[in-house]
């Protein structure tokens, strides 16, 4: 049976385009809704590059709670979460 995925449209904060969202929020915590319902997956995608190449380049762990935060301070100027502090 084929079973197709309908995943609702989102008005992303960063190019600022109706385009279709994630399907679940990405990350636990406050974070995962802010995400699921204004960021598109295509930036989403290039966040989780933007991100992989942070961890390598600057050797920030997700692990660790203060690289943590960083890199959600990172991650909100990336996707530009960061106007109406949210
Ligand atoms: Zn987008």
């Amino acid at each position: 049976m084929l079973t197709l995925r309908t995943v609702a449209s989102v008005s992303c904060r960063r190019c600022r385009l109706a385009k279709p969202g994630l399907e679940a929020a990405p990350l636990p915590g406050k974070w995962g809704p802010i995400i699921l319902s204004d960021v598109c997956a295509d930036c989403w995608r290039d966040w989780i590059e933007e991100q992989t190449r942070l961890i390598n380049h600057e050797r920030l762990l997700p692990s660790d709670p203060e690289h943590r935060k960083v890199l959600y301070a990172r991650m909100s100027a990336f996707l530009n979460l960061t106007a109406e502090g949210v």
